[in-house]
């Protein structure tokens, strides 16, 4: 497959699919390279060392990981060096200086009984990925997939295999041995779906759009039933409560990241404002203000916020999904249209909506773009139920200077992850995981990471076994 920039259109690579006959010959040399215990029989601590220098290679080459995620995905090359490089390797530190602090619970049964329940990796496991964050997702699942002692497949996205396939090349830098991780890039039809539907692999970990999910849970279904965890799409909901203003600075800087990071091609874009109408004027005044200060243009200067949309398919779907709301009513406050910028990039800038009418679909699809729709709100109850008002629960922030009130809020939404008075899925220590139709199974991040890629056998020994009375257990 030819590789081309979404900053111009440009060529610059050519990706050998991988057909699913390879894939299916990979997977049993990983399934050999397992059983023999190169890396699964390595203790805990000796794979921690291990994963602890692929950090420090990738704080070596973090540059050129910065470069392959910004040229590849179209993203601002200052988002890439400052968040998304520095972001993957935290988290392959993090998870290597985890996996030996991890212990397993021992029950208190009876002098006559030593019962505890242990984790064990599945085997082979496999990840598949997105093309907005590559390295970042790559970083989350690898971290713990190898931490456990599994051997890894990676499916990086079309678009975005360089940063993989480095991280890859990295990791046996580091003495990861080789083939315990590995990428295989290729079609998400092929590649993806035989992942998924290979039944030698125990666990299986996605992240993409809702419908393509729903395709790697069936197939994992019509198969081994492998251990499925999707994290998927988003409309998460930057509720605004009448206070929210006392925060002006921090709050219109977050709103801006939360709306407009990668150009709201990010699971987690806070893209429907919900706010206080006793603020809503001043509120739109400010925020229209700061979108229209940020630089949208070629991602690999240093000054650029917003790059390109990835592709022209998703540029024309922004497109018309904005051209339709407003031919419903809706109000374009700023943006709206394409700019010139590169030719054979398609750049949208910043754009927010007001005035949409409460049943447009613009309110409740997910345009991964960078527009939001601002409404308002006369009371806490009109705002939760807008906010909840969604197929996706992935995520949402607050913002009022009253934390009982904001708490309040934060707990009657239904999502996995509130943010109060910021936009932000915190640090590594913090579970991230989606509701309803934004995920499915385990989450990523923290020790419950560790969760999703092994599975856990409990272990009775009775002592003693011939005095005693014997305990009755269930089947
Ligand atoms: P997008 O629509 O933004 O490209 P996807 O959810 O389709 O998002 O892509 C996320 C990942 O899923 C990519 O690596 C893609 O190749 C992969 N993928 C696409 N189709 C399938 C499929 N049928 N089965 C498994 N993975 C797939």
């Amino acid at each position: 497959m030819l590789n081309r920039r979404p900053a111009d259109g440009f060529t610059i690579g050519t990706t050998r699919m991988t057909s699913a006959a390879e894939v299916a010959e990979h997977t049993e040399q990983a399934q050999v390279l397992y059983e023999s215990g190169v890396w699964s029989g390595l203790s805990p601590r000796e794979r921690g060392a291990v994963l602890l220098r692929l950090a420090a290679l990738m704080a070596r080459d973090a540059e050129m990981l910065a470069q392959f995620d910004s040229e590849d995905a179209g993203k601002p090359i200052q988002e890439c060096r400052e968040n998304d490089v520095p972001a993957a390797i935290e988290s392959i530190r993090w998870f290597a200086e985890g996996i030996d602090k991890r212990t397993s619970a021992v029950s208190g049964i009876g002098a006559d009984v030593l019962s505890f329940s242990e984790w064990e990796p599945f085997g082979v496991v496999a990840a598949i990925l997105p093309w907005n964050y590559p390295l970042a997702m790559a970083a989350w699942k690898v971290g713990p997939a190898l931490a456990v002692g599994n051997c890894l497949i990676l499916k990086p996205a079309e678009m975005t295999p360089r940063s993989t396939m480095h991280l890859v090349a990295l990791a046996e830098e580091a003495g990861v041995p080789v083939g315990v991780i590995r990428a295989l890039p290729g079609r998400g039809d092929v590649v993806g779906e035989a992942l998924s539907r290979d039944s030698r692999i125990g666990a299986i970990s996605f992240t993409g759009s809702t419908a393509t999910g729903r395709k790697v849970l069936t197939a994992a279904a019509e198969s081994n039933l492998k251990r499925v965890s999707l994290e998927m799409g988003g409309k998460s909901a930057q509720i605004l409560l009448d206070d929210a203003l006392e925060y002006s600075d921090a709050l219109i800087a977050n709103m801006i990241d939360a709306a407009f990071l990668t150009s709201g091609q990010n699971c987690t874009a806070g893209s429907r404002i919900l706010v206080a109408r006793e603020i809503l004027e001043p509120v739109v005044e400010r925020f229209v203000r700061a979108a229209e200060a940020l630089v949208v243009g070629d991602p690999s200067d240093h000054a650029t916020d917003l790059g390109p949309v990835v592709s022209d398919a998703a540029a024309d779907r922004i497109l018309s999904a904005i051209r339709e709301a407003v031919a419903a009513g809706a109000r374009i406050e700023t943006g709206g249209h394409e700019l010139d910028r590169l030719p054979g990039g398609r750049y949208i800038p910043p754009t927010v909506l007001t005035d949409v009418p409460k049943d447009e679909s613009i309110l409740r699809t997910e345009l991964f773009g960078p527009v939001v729709t601002v409404q308002p709100f006369d009371s806490i109850d009109e705002a939760i139920a807008l906010a909840n008002g969604s197929d996706f629960g992935l995520a949402a922030s607050v913002w009022s200077k009253n934390i009982d009130r904001a708490l309040g809020v934060a707990r009657r939404l239904h999502v996995g992850l509130v943010s109060i008075n910021s936009y932000s899925e915190g640090d590594m220590t913090v579970p991230f995981a989606g509701w309803k139709q934004s995920g499915f199974g385990g989450a990523e991040k923290s020790f419950v990471a560790f969760e999703q890629w092994s599975r856990r056998k409990s272990v009775w020994v009775q002592l003693h076994p011939e005095s005693g009375d014997r305990l009755t257990t269930h089947d």
